[in-house]
């Protein structure tokens, strides 16, 4: 499109009141359609993403202390590497599949068509600020919807620069960023969306649930939780404390997939213990000087993690800096699951060990707990990996591996029950945005279906019977 062609275009900092019906037009009238717009969309997002790499690195350092390669590798990076194989799968994604229709209704062809849903509300949390809020808008703008983002208030620094680069690289007919808090999503939540994609606590997931409800709006709830780890006596021990440690530290323990404790055989309590403290301290020298350690989002969170750090005693850091928002990464012993770090996702960097008696005890003490948006089993033992992937449910699993499932993009990513509904990532961030419209064509020649047309006659009534039953 030329710049002569190019229509007015609306003002992006315009009021919220009615939203979704002014980007609705986007839809309906069929600018999104085409794959040609959706994947000039696409690379607009990337090049926003790649022409202010030290502007978006400067923002989350601002709201979480991320490191420059913590920042690409979980943000920058996998957002880009989303929008990048939804434009080269585009073509595929959009295309008819071909189901087989039943003797009964031949001659005839059956296909499901992918349809936008139509004008999607995504509300984003503060931890990953930039990959949860674009992440989605990635699916959305691949299945031709129209999108509203409201990044988190709690990480402003992001939510600045992405109301403020957007509208210079996508188009704002059809997306926009609305920044602000309750105030601002509550007013969104009052209007009447295709889909309401919210990423975020399990309290908030029912007041955006309710509100959508009202339009009878199909909902994405993408929560948390707490998610374990089981460490069997099997396991390779200092393999499993290095990807631990790892998962754990990550983002300062603010990873909605983070272990949050670890339940660990008895035997070799001490051994991964130990094992813990040595990968902590390769990883992280001094955590408190090193870049590469991130820091708690806002004195508020800050304080609830310090509160939480009584529930046990810590074999490896405790202390704390309220000025600089900074919690050593701290592994506490001599924890009781009645005690307050067993009862809230504990989303810091504190990790609880408890003992526990071999692969029943830790089914036993996940029964009467809500399913986990991620569950780790540690072992060379095959049969406990069987036992745990069989007797247990989670959003997701890893196996010898903590977090990185979030990386394989082939594999949806969501909750279940009280961590959320709905999966994205790749293909299926697409699936998430569409309607998979069923389509039965019939040529109109020979008319087969005369059969089931009354008045029934006797022989005509007999037929039916025995082709539909
Ligand atoms: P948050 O405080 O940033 O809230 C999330 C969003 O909800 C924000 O955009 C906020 O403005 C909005 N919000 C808050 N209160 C609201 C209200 N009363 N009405 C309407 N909107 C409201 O983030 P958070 O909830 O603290 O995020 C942390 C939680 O999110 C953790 O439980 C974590 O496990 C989960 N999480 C899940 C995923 C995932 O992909 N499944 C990813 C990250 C975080």
């Amino acid at each position: 499109m030329t710049d002569a062609e190019a229509p007015a275009l609306p003002d992006a900092s315009a009021p919220i009141d009615d939203l979704a019906s002014e980007l609705r037009e986007a839809v309906t009238g069929g600018l999104t359609r085409p794959r040609a717009y959706r994947e000039q969309q696409l690379d607009g997002l990337v090049r926003m993403l790649l022409q202010h790499t030290s502007l978006w690195e400067a923002a989350l350092k601002a709201d979480l202390g991320k490191s420059e390669i913590e920042a690409h590798l979980t943000e920058i990076g996998f957002v880009v590497s989303e929008a990048r194989a939804a434009k080269r799968s585009l073509r595929r994604w959009m295309a008819p599949t071909l189901v087989p229709a039943p003797l009964a209704l031949q001659p005839a062809v059956a296909k499901t068509i992918a349809e936008p849903l139509g004008v999607s509300l995504i509300i984003a949390p503060w931890n990953y600020p930039l990959h949860l809020a674009l992440a989605p808008l990635v699916g959305a703008i691949a299945a031709g919807c129209a999108a509203v983002v409201k990044p988190s208030e709690v990480a402003p620094a992001t939510s600045r620069l992405l109301a403020e680069l957007a509208p210079a690289y996508l188009d704002p007919r059809s997306v926009r960023v609305v920044e602000g808090g309750v105030a601002e999503t509550t007013a969104l939540l009052a209007q009447r969306w295709d889909l309401v994609f919210y990423t975020g606590n399990a309290t908030v997931a029912r007041v955006v649930a309710a509100a959508a409800a009202k339009h009878l709006t199909p909902t994405v709830l993408e929560l948390g939780g707490k998610s374990p780890v089981y460490v069997h006596r099997s396991a390779d021990i200092p393999a499993a404390a290095r990807r631990i440690a790892w998962g754990k530290w990550l983002n300062a323990g603010q990873t909605c997939v983070a272990p949050d404790h670890i339940r660990v055989d008895r035997e070799v309590a001490g051994q991964l213990v130990d094992e813990l403290r040595r990968a902590t301290a390769e990883q992280l020298g001094d955590p408190r000087t090193s870049p590469d350690f991130a820091r708690i989002v806002n004195a508020r969170h800050l304080e609830r993690l310090q509160g939480l750090l009584g529930s046990g005693t810590a074999v490896t850091g405790g202390d704390s800096d309220a000025a600089e928002r900074y919690l050593a990464p701290t592994i506490l012993v001599d924890v009781d699951d009645a005690s307050p770090v067993m009862q809230q996702e504990i989303f810091g960097p504190i990790l609880p060990v408890l003992p526990v008696d071999g692969v029943d005890g830790f089914i036993a003490a996940m029964h009467g707990r809500e399913k986990p948006l991620a569950l780790y089993v540690f072992a060379r033992d095959r049969d406990a990996v069987r036992r745990v992937e069989r007797d247990t449910s989670s959003g997701s699993m890893g196996v010898n591996v903590a977090v990185a499932q979030v990386g394989a993009a082939s594999l949806p990513f969501g909750g279940v029950g009280e961590s959320g509904s709905g999966a994205y990532h790749g293909k299926h961030s697409f699936d998430a945005f569409s309607h998979r419209k069923p389509v039965l064509s019939k040529p109109t020649g020979v008319d087969t279906l005369r059969v089931i047309y009354p008045p029934f006659s006797d022989w005509r009534g007999r037929l039916a019977k025995r082709i539909l039953g």
